[in-house]
């Protein structure tokens, strides 16, 4: 791979230093979401409520360097094992890459416009109610179908 290609194309996840690991995340919000695993099946469901501290308009952390001590499930995303990337949303950067996919136009250091995440409809604060807002027994009724393939 020529020296000229984006950092994310030359350079395997585990090399990326932090602020490069960190400009790939599109601010999407997606894996803010609270999930519930069937207990039968295996499968993860995304629900469209979203953690208390996903603030709904900028669809960002509120507090993203306590996240972890604030949010128990938080997910610390760089330590995950490779295997569990599949359950963060097919458009997740991360998991993209670590599948040997692309990122998509819209993301945001291809596009070159945070804005355009919102625009292509990826956001989860397009549909996200807070938790803050929802009582955990009802979490079932906000199953979302499954995300597609973007
Ligand atoms: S799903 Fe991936 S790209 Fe979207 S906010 Fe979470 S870590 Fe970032
Ligand atoms: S604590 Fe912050 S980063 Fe973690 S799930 Fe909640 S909003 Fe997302």
């Amino acid at each position: 791979m020529a020296d000229t290609a984006p950092f994310w194309r030359r350079k395997a996840l585990a090399e990326l230093t932090d602020a490069e690991w960190e400009a790939l995340c599109d601010g999407c919000g997606r894996c803010c979401l609270i999930k519930l695993r069937d207990a039968g099946s295996g499968v993860l469901h995304y629900t469209g409520v979203a953690c208390r501290l996903l603030d709904p308009g900028t669809c960002r952390c509120r507090d993203y360097d306590h996240r972890r001590e604030r949010v128990a499930d938080c997910l610390a995303i760089r330590t995950l094992p490779r295997a569990a990337l599949a359950d963060l949303p097919p458009t997740c950067a991360y998991r993209r890459l670590a599948e040997g996919r692309e990122l998509p136009a819209w993301h945001p250091l291809v596009s070159g416009d945070p804005g355009s995440v919102r625009a292509a409809g990826i956001s989860a604060c397009l549909l996200a109610v807070s938790e803050e807002h929802v009582h955990p027994g009802d979490l079932r009724h906000f199953i979302l179908p499954p995300w597609p393939e973007e």
